[in-house]
Formats: C-alpha cells, sequence, structure tokens
C-alpha cells in the first residue's frame, strides 16, 4: 500500500509531496511521492490531506467511557467514590466489554492508534477482547483495590486474589492479538491499595518479561496529604519506598511533586502521563511539565477517562497541553507544538512501552492516521504541525491504521459496527441511569 499526502513523520520533519510505503505490519519507505511510486509500482495507492503517526493515549479510562457527564462540576475524590466507582460496580461483563468498545472506538474514530488503559475490577478480560476485536494496540490492565474507605464492596478484593487474578490475565493477554496488546499491573491508586498489594504489584510484574505497572498518583492536594497522613511518606516517595518507581512505571498525573520527587522520578527514569483537560475539570491542579521535561523525564499525553473529560479527542488534548502550560508560566514559549506532539507520540508509545512505535520512520510499525484539511478551520495551512496540535480535531480524521491493518476510512469503522457499539453503549447507559441518578443531586 502507497499512502500519499502531507507527511509528518515525526514532530520535526515534514515531507509536503510525501508517501509512506506499508508493507504487511510495518512502514517500508517514507519519502517523495513520485520517487516511491516509481520504486514501488504494485503498491495500491490511497491520497490523504495529511498523514501523521497514529496518536497515543498515555492513559485512558475506556470502561468508563458509559459515564461520560455523569459527574461533572466535582473534585477527584467525590468525583471517584460517589459517581465513578459506583458506575463501575454497576456493570455485568456484558457492559463492561461494552463500555470498552464504545471507549476504544472513539480512540479508533479520532486517530489514537495506541492507548495505556486502566480498566476496572471486575470483568477485565472482557476488555481485552473489545481491545482486540477493534484492532488497538494497547498497555490494558485490570484494576486493583484491597482497600475500601468508601468503595463499593463489589470492587474491594482481597489483595491475593487481585494479584492471582492479575496473573491470570498476564498469561492469557500479555503479548495478545499479534502482541498488539500487553500488560500493565495496575493498581488504582496508593490511596486505595495496602502495602502489601502495592509490593505484590512489584513483584508480579518482575515475573514476567515485559509487563509494565500503570497507576495514578499525585493528582489531587487531598489524596496526597491522605497517603503521607496513612504511611508518613510524600505519595512519590511511598511510591518508590515499595518498588513502584522505575523504567517500567506510568503514574498519571503527577501534579502535586515536590522537588525531592521530582528527583525520584528522574532519577529512576519513571514515566509520567499529562493529563490537562482532566486535571482542569477536576481543578486538580497544573503538573510541574517543563519541570519534568528539564529533568530528563519521559512525558507522555492522556485524556484520561470520559467522566472527567469529557472526550478522548487526543487533539483537543494536546491543544490543552500547550496552552495549559503556557498559562502557568505565563510564557509563550512553554510548550510549543513540537513538545506536545512529541508527548502525544513517541513519548507515549515509550511510555506504553511498544518498540518503533510514534514516528512514521522505515522499519517502524505502520500505525498511521490520514486527515482531511478541506476545512475552513484548516484554512489557511502554513504550519502543519501548528494546525494538528492547536486547530484539528478527532473528527478530522478519516483514516486509522495500526500494524498496517486499516481500522478506520472515510468515516466508517471497517472491523466492527461503529452504529452498533453507540446504541449498545446507550443501552447500557439507559440501565445505568438509575444508580448515576441516583448519586446525582
Ligand atoms: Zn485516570
Amino acid at each position: 500500500m502507497l499512502l500519499s499526502g502531507i507527511v509528518v513523520a515525526d514532530a520535526h520533519t515534514v515531507v509536503r509531496d510525501g508517501a509512506i510505503v506499508v508493507d504487511d505490519d510495518r512502514i517500508a519507505a517514507v519519502g517523495d511521492t513520485t520517487e516511491l511510486a516509481e520504486r514501488y509500482p504494485d503498491h495500491a495507492t490511497a491520497e490523504y490531506d495529511v498523514l501523521a503517526p497514529g496518536l497515543v493515549g498515555g492513559h485512558i479510562h475506556s470502561v468508563q467511557s458509559v459515564g461520560r457527564g455523569i459527574a461533572d462540576d466535582t473534585a477527584l475524590l467525590d468525583w471517584l467514590f460517589e459517581y465513578v466507582l459506583p458506575m463501575e460496580a454497576d456493570l455485568n461483563a456484558d457492559e463492561m466489554e461494552a463500555a470498552a468498545r464504545l471507549g476504544y472506538l472513539e480512540c479508533i474514530e479520532s486517530g489514537t492508534t495506541t492507548c495505556i488503559d486502566h480498566l476496572s475490577v471486575a470483568h477485565a478480560d472482557r476488555a481485552f477482547e473489545a481491545a482486540g476485536e477493534l484492532g488497538i494496540r494497547g498497555r490494558l490492565g485490570k484494576v486493583l483495590m484491597d482497600r475500601g474507605a468508601d468503595a463499593p464492596d463489589e470492587l474491594v478484593e482481597r489483595t491475593d486474589a487481585g494479584l492471582a487474578e492479575s496473573e491470570r490475565l498476564i498469561r492469557e493477554y500479555h503479548g495478545a492479538f499479534d502482541d498488539r496488546i500487553r500488560y500493565a499491573v495496575t493498581p488504582r491508586f496508593a490511596v486505595s491499595c495496602s502495602e502489601d498489594c502495592l509490593r505484590g504489584v512489584r513483584d508480579l510484574a518482575d515475573q514476567y518479561d515485559g509487563v509494565r505497572i500503570h497507576t495514578h498518583a499525585s493528582e489531587n492536594t487531598e489524596e496526597v496529604a491522605t497517603i503521607e497522613r496513612d504511611t508518613g511518606h510524600r505519595n512519590i516517595h511511598w511510591l518508590d519506598e515499595v518498588g513502584l518507581t522505575g523504567e517500567d512505571v506510568v503514574l498519571a498525573h503527577c501534579v502535586h511533586t515536590d522537588e525531592t520527587e521530582r528527583e525520584v522520578l528522574a532519577e529512576t527514569g519513571t514515566h509520567v502521563t499529562y493529563c490537562p483537560s482532566s486535571n482542569m475539570k477536576l481543578a486538580s491542579g497544573i503538573a510541574p511539565i517543563p519541570e519534568y521535561l528539564d529533568r530528563g523525564i519521559n512525558v507522555a499525553l492522556g485524556n484520561d477517562g470520559p467522566p472527567c473529560n469529557n472526550t478522548l479527542d487526543p487533539f483537543t488534548e494536546m491543544r490543552q497541553a500547550s496552552l495549559l502550560g503556557k498559562v502557568d508560566t505565563r510564557d509563550p514559549t512553554t510548550l510549543p507544538a513540537e513538545t506536545v506532539f512529541e508527548m502525544a507520540t513517541v513519548n507515549g508509545a515509550a511510555a506504553a512501552g511498544f518498540e518503533r512505535v510514534g514516528k512514521l520512520k522505515e522499519g517502524w510499525k505502520a500505525d498511521i492516521v490520514g486527515l482531511s484539511t478541506d476545512l475552513t478551520r484548516a484554512t489557511p495551512l502554513y504550519d502543519v504541525l501548528s494546525h494538528l496540535v492547536f486547530a484539528a480535531h478527532g473528527d478530522d480524521v478519516t483514516f486509522t491504521m495500526v500494524d498496517g491493518e486499516v481500522l478506520y476510512e472515510d468515516g466508517e469503522l471497517t472491523v466492527a459496527d461503529a452504529p452498533a457499539i453507540r446504541e449498545e453503549a446507550r443501552r447500557v447507559a439507559r440501565d445505568l441511569d438509575t444508580a448515576a441518578n441516583e448519586s446525582i443531586p
């Protein structure tokens, strides 16, 4: 297959009359259209306005997609314990699968080809199956919670039972679906996990090659105070103490960290995922991203979940990422388009632990999106990278490919029935209405 258009190969490389040659799951060549058409005369061709690397959602919750809009105008702990956890507890296996499918559908339609996905406590296998069916690349994990506080009883497991189920899922799904799916052991956050659980997470991840660890950390001041009260440590120091820092660990948020914690993140090579929309909507605060980058910390970009965003659109997230950084520093040069585009592509792939993903380069995975620029908001088009970060929307995506497989083309999902996915999600939401509405003032 030979795809042509303006090729944004990475944050610093744009080929105006460009083309990408795809053979099987790999990119065979990137370069000038005329030259590649001569070199590969037998390849079927397709034209797009802009071609870019598939975007990486460095922290999402696919299964919360059926809770889009149920918990506006709340802060993290109320949002979680009063609205989102009761919703997750209410989902049966079929509903969990419907929710996950809706989340992956939104990702694929809006240009996300890889995600790091924080599932729920129960029925995680159904989300793995949904990811396999829809063809997204992902680092997925069942959630671990062995301490209740105000969580619904159904979500609080015995420590050993949660870890045993995680191990079963690793054996079943780590490397599944042609290695598009890999596993992350996923404690919810330190507030809802005992020390035994957190240490067990590290032990389990160490037993399986390539398994990672993904959790939330230091998102909210109340969360940080709770952990300090319970453990005597700042959150990142506590995670470091129990083994949950390192090059195989992805921490979502890291909004409230002090100097010493930032040093730990840098020294251990821990990945951080910046979720600006969620941090704004839950009024959590502003993560010190420029400082993380200065220290050499790898920062990915994530939408977080539909109940706290309320979309999984990676383009609006890039825009928010840059704008929030600028307003925080009062410096317009903070987090320019190139930097946030890297967060949403190669940095995300590094956090997710997928090799040769996040750029359009010879020998790299054929994870590619095509976008239309035949739009008023894309007119005129001086700088395509600026357009992608500051003006484009997920709706502009017309083509999504993962591993050389076309998942979405001309507004149609090719691997499943998108209207049926949406209809099933509406049905789940209607059934959930009672539960959701009971907790809404
Ligand atoms: Zn989250």
